[in-house]
């Protein structure tokens, strides 16, 4: 195989900054600027793990692996080589189009005063939650022009999903949060489906690296949860995007001692308490401590927000909660 191509992709994506962006943190230096941190990929307890971000290896004196960053990635998403090359080279090229077009979006925000006025109505009110959260606004019919007229291929938008196959825009009146690798967008009109996502892995819990380091974490299921407890002064919190955690949510939830709140909707048909329990029972096998908070009968954290909670009351749920 031709080393060339190789070469240039582990210049581009330096393994330091792919570490962190997978929620890796460096625990204490070392001599010649190495770094010693938990371990990703086995449980680890004290940090095992040797970082050199001058020669972008890394090396385990727990699990005993070690390499570059292709072999990370292969470790890490549990994937051949050919399959981590490929998820590598997505990353590399989805990433700084993410960020222009979660740009684009926050400046189109301020000029929709729809979108101001969803949000009001959603409890997601100051500036700070609306930066903290870099909430922008999809108005639609206008992305792709900026894009290609910024010397993004159309195609390429295609392929992230930004585009429609016909060439429309695929986000249009929507409230647009950006993910880790990804988008969502929350449609303003009740006619389009609520939820949108772009092709691809929803990414690790919301806000983790705010959160990781609280002994108790409050997890809902919806970004609006999430702006309406951060707003009520709970930093304490995260989401997992819907009431299934992927393997990455899951695993970060485990990464260390801590008690869980488990807040997901009250829902009439019980579906949200039911993945509650369900995550509960998986999260103890792990020795993670559980409470499931008990929201009144058809509310989520937003609406409970909304109509008039506020965080004196919320913390007596999470005060009342069960094991
Ligand atoms: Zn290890």
């Amino acid at each position: 195989m031709n080393r060339q191509p190789l070469d240039e992709l582990k210049q581009q994506i330096p393994l330091m900054g792919y570490l962190q962006a997978h929620d890796w943190h460096p625990a204490r230096p070392l001599s010649r600027g190495r770094w010693m941190g938990l371990c990703p990929l086995h449980e680890d307890h004290k940090p095992s793990f040797l970082v050199d971000p001058s020669k972008n290896l890394f090396y385990c004196y727990g699990c005993g692996r070690g390499g570059d960053v292709i072999r990370f990635a292969e470790l890490y998403h549990q994937v051949k080589f050919p399959q981590a090359l490929a998820l590598l080279r997505q990353w590399r090229g989805v990433e700084p189009l993410l960020h222009e077009v979660s740009r684009f979006y926050r400046v189109q925000l301020h000029r929709h005063s729809e979108a101001v006025t969803y949000l009001y109505q959603r409890g997601a009110r100051s500036p700070e939650l609306i930066e903290h959260m870099r909430v922008g606004y999809a108005p639609g019919g206008c992305l792709r022009g900026w894009l290609t007229q910024l010397g993004y291929p159309l195609q390429g938008l295609r392929q992230a999903g930004l585009v429609t196959d016909v060439g429309y825009d695929a986000y249009v009146r929507r409230i647009v949060f950006p993910l880790e690798g990804n988008l969502y967008g929350r449609s303003l009109s009740a006619s389009a489906p609520p939820h949108r996502f772009l092709p691809g892995a929803k990414g690790g819990l919301y806000a983790w690296v705010q959160a990781q380091s609280y002994p108790e974490v409050i997890l809902v299921e919806g970004l609006f949860d999430y702006a309406v407890l951060w707003e009520a002064g709970f930093h304490n919190v995260t989401c997992s995007l819907g009431t299934h955690l992927n393997a990455r949510q899951f695993r970060q939830l485990c990464d260390g001692p801590r008690t869980v709140y488990l807040t997901f909707d009250a829902d009439r048909n019980g579906s949200g308490q039911q993945a509650a329990q369900c995550l509960s029972r998986s999260l103890r096998e792990r020795g993670i401590s559980t409470r499931l908070v008990s929201l009144p009968e058809g509310h989520d954290p937003n609406s409970f927000f909304v109509q008039g909670g506020d965080a004196r009351q919320f913390q007596s749920l999470l005060e009342a909660a069960r094991p």
